[in-house]
């Protein structure tokens, strides 16, 4: 049975499989297995071992073709390989999604800024609000970097992931209150706007240069070997992100722009550029 599982695999690839079910655009869909699913959250990609898999980053649902129909179909696994094995599919646009499995997200709010007595973050307890879980993030993170407001006060933890397969994405990790009461870090995202990477020391200075910078990465090489002569600022995420964040505060600033060496972060640049400088981030 493991050969048929390893064949089916690699021989029916899950974008053509899953577009059964889902519609599929650009690698991106609307998660099947949880409520108000957005559609940038919901990516099909091909691994390092070259095998499709789907990752939802709002639910975290993950797996490959066969645990996809076999968790839309809620059939086995063996059952899921056989459908797939003799395309007992159903039909592109047929498919009526029933109740999706997880709808907890609503129940968790972020609480920002995070209070004074909320605990340090500790990665290996990160709670998936939208499956009620514990993850342990230790194994794939590569970087962790706080956000802070303008008064210097906690707004979320950035966490950025490489998995096992190659996947790499960045989440947002706020302080939450459940539906209890209770209260935990979770990997649940504010409201936009986002704050800059580096706002309280911005705003702190207004008469400073500031340097935007392509990554946390950069900021914080920037932050350890700077003079204090210019305040370095970075934003979460990449170009689908800028809508997001709260560009006002550099409206006005001297700013260098300092790409990074590669093609999508010269063009966040321009646009980041166009919103501050041309259109005065939408304040006219
Ligand atoms: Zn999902």
């Amino acid at each position: 049975m493991s050969v048929d599982f390893q064949n089916v695999i690699e021989k029916f690839p899950l974008t053509e499989v899953a577009s059964h079910y889902i519609p599929i655009n650009k690698n991106l869909a609307n998660c099947p297995f949880h409520r108000e699913s957005q559609a940038q959250n919901f990516h099909v990609y091909r691994g390092f071992d070259e095998i499709e898999r789907y990752r939802c980053l709002e639910c975290h649902e993950y797996g490959d073709v066969v645990e996809f129909v076999s968790l839309i179909e809620h059939c086995t696994k063996s059952e899921a390989v056989e459908k797939i094995k003799t395309s007992n599919l159903p039909l592109p646009s047929s498919w009526v999604l029933e109740d999706p499995p997880y709808d907890q997200s609503k129940a968790w709010s972020p609480m920002i800024p995070s209070p004074h007595e909320a605990p340090g973050y500790n990665w290996e307890l990160t709670y998936n609000p939208v499956r009620s879980t514990l993850v342990d993030l230790g194994p794939y993170i590569f970087r962790s970097d706080p956000y802070h407001d303008h008064e210097g006060l906690l707004m979320f933890w950035v966490v950025r992931l490489t998995f096992n397969d190659g996947f790499q994405v960045a989440l947002q990790v706020t302080w939450c209150v459940g539906p209890k009461n209770e209260q935990k870090w979770c990997l649940r995202e504010m409201e936009p706007k986002f704050p800059l990477m580096g706002l309280d020391a911005l705003v702190a200075d207004p008469a400073k240069y500031v340097l935007l910078l392509g990554s946390e990465e950069d900021k914080s090489e920037h932050d350890r070997n700077t003079d204090g002569g210019a305040v370095a600022v970075t934003w979460f995420g990449d170009d689908a992100d800028i809508a997001k964040t709260d560009w006002a505060p550099l409206v006005g600033r001297k700013i260098i722009y300092l790409c990074s060496d590669s093609e999508s972060n010269r063009r966040a640049m321009q646009r980041i550029f166009k919103i501050v400088e041309i259109e005065k981030a939408g304040s006219g």
